[in-house]
């Protein structure tokens, strides 16, 4: 990547050769850094603070065996990870991801987007990721439970309610955050605050399933309004993803007036002209963990194509990718265009390519980036943390009514840096920077040490 300051060039060119061989990394830190160039011109007292130089490595990095036992007998042996990327604003915070692509460099580029993202929620969280390459699909009830007690075995020392805070993931939902947290408390001995996600019984907090895909939706209708004085009402809305975002984006997205056309898995995507019918994908994903052809057998009318990728040229007024990341490249984001989409909003984490980002710019496409627009999860996360601390439990509409509030606010600060960094609208370098400014402040602050 090329850059027009002599120093951004050089702390891109230290990570590359740091990282070698980590190209979801050196992706996530080349689009954040090409955001900083008018950062650099103004503000050269963190410039001499070598903010930026610390920013892009993280405090630590954990990698460690975890072991397990399969239905069968057989020992497998699976590698976990945990990023602990910066902590100048708050405990670490950030998911956990169970899935056979998870690697360093996918488990650092998430780390280090989620400092920014957790940043611009304005709640006092600092940035992490963590997960494995264990595959959860096909694996019994019995299997998953063994397994996420090994891999607490480990992580257990180095997490804690005031230290470390993870939460689901890809691969994670509320089965194994349970069994995550029986472990903890084993062997902790104690009833701490210390994953979210957690089970209303057992100190979660409503409306976090819903988060991250309610939170997406608060988001775009705020751009649409703020910026088009339009809104999701009779808009035609394609979703990749079946899992917990792209689900919970769906429904608010037809709470809202707009019609959900189509969704996928990785396998392939679903085209339903009357409307999606969340009920029944629903029932197939969280009701039997099955695939989302079977929604073609369920609705007739529907029609299933093998191949997820082929779901962006579905003609669409509002496009939410919700799936992973890479899943929109730069000629999937050229149909998008051409078909005459206005808003692109991401639920995955950096699921469009640079060229895709690049494309939905140029062309003016309302593009809402994943550390603004998917912010909402790790939202009602921290509101989570402040529900255990006061051992009390709001109400799903004052949760819900505070989410929104966020996602607001999100949304005006990274406009509001947008244009006063000199590229009114560009929320992608808005909330990098909003998302920066904070943490390099409060890095400032405390001095060299981080
Ligand atoms: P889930 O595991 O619930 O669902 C993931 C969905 O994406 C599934 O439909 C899955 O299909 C599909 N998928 C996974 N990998 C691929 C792939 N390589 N190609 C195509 N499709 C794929 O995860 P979430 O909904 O929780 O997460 C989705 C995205 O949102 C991730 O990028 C995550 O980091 C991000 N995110 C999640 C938050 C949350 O609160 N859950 C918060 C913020 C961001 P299949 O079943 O076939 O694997």
């Amino acid at each position: 990547m090329k850059f027009k300051s002599a120093y951004l060039q050089g702390v891109y060119d230290t990570v590359s050769a740091r990282n070698p061989g980590e190209p979801e990394f050196l992706q996530a830190v080349g689009e954040v850094l090409e955001s900083f160039e008018p950062v650099v011109e103004r503000r050269g007292d963190l410039v001499d603070a070598g903010i930026i130089d610390r920013i892009v490595e993280p405090e630590r990095m954990i990698t460690f065996r975890v072991s397990w036992v399969d239905d069968a007998g057989k020992v497998r042996v699976n590698r976990g990870f945990r990023v602990q990327f910066n902590s100048a604003i708050g405990p670490y915070k950030g998911g956990l991801r169970l899935h056979p692509t998870v690697n360093a460099s996918v488990i650092k580029f998430l780390g280090f987007e989620q400092t920014f993202k957790n940043s611009l929620t304005g709640l006092p969280m600092g940035g992490a990721k963590g997960g494995s390459d264990f595959d959860p699909k096909g694996k019994s009830d019995g299997e998953i439970m063994r397994f996420c007690q090994s891999f607490m075995t480990e992580l257990y020392r180095h997490i804690g309610p005031n230290t470390d805070v993870p939460a689901g993931d890809i691969g994670v939902g509320a089965r194994e955050i349970g069994y995550l947290y029986g472990q903890y408390k084993r062997i902790c001995n104690e009833f701490a605050g210390v994953l979210t996600g957690k089970g209303l019984s057992y100190g979660g907090s409503l409306a976090r399933t819903e988060a991250t895909g309610y939170g997406l939706c608060y988001f775009v209708e705020e751009m649409l309004d703020a910026v088009r004085q339009d809104s999701f009402a009779g808009k035609t809305v394609v979703i990749s993803g079946s899992g917990n975002v792209a689900i919970y984006a769906a429904q608010k997205a037809a709470q809202l007036g707009a019609k959900v056309v189509a969704m996928s898995d990785s396998d392939g995507y679903v085209y339903d002209p009357a409307g999606i019918n969340l009920d029944v994908v629903r029932e197939i994903k969280e009701g039997r963990r099955g695939r989302i052809r079977e929604y073609a057998d369920a609705v007739p009318a529907a029609v299933y194509t093998q191949g997820c990728r082929g779901i962006w040229s579905i003609k669409c007024d509002i496009a939410l990718p919700c799936a992973t990341q890479n899943e929109l490249d730069g000629d999937a984001a050229q149909t998008l265009i051409d078909n005459g989409v206005q808003v692109v909003a991401e639920g995955a984490n950096m699921p469009s390519t640079p060229q895709a980002v690049e494309k939905f710019l140029a062309a003016g496409v309302l593009f809402g980036p994943a550390k603004a627009a998917n912010a909402g999860g790790v939202a009602v996360s921290g509101l989570e943390m402040c529900q255990n601390s006061m051992r009390y439990s709001w109400t799903f509409e004052e949760v819900d009514a505070k989410l929104k509030g966020i996602m607001v606010g999100i949304f005006h600060n990274a406009y509001n840096a947008s244009k006063e960094f000199g590229s009114e609208g560009n929320l992608v370098m808005g909330a990098n920077i909003a998302g920066f400014l904070k943490v390099a402040d409060a890095m400032k602050w405390q001095g060299v040490a981080y």
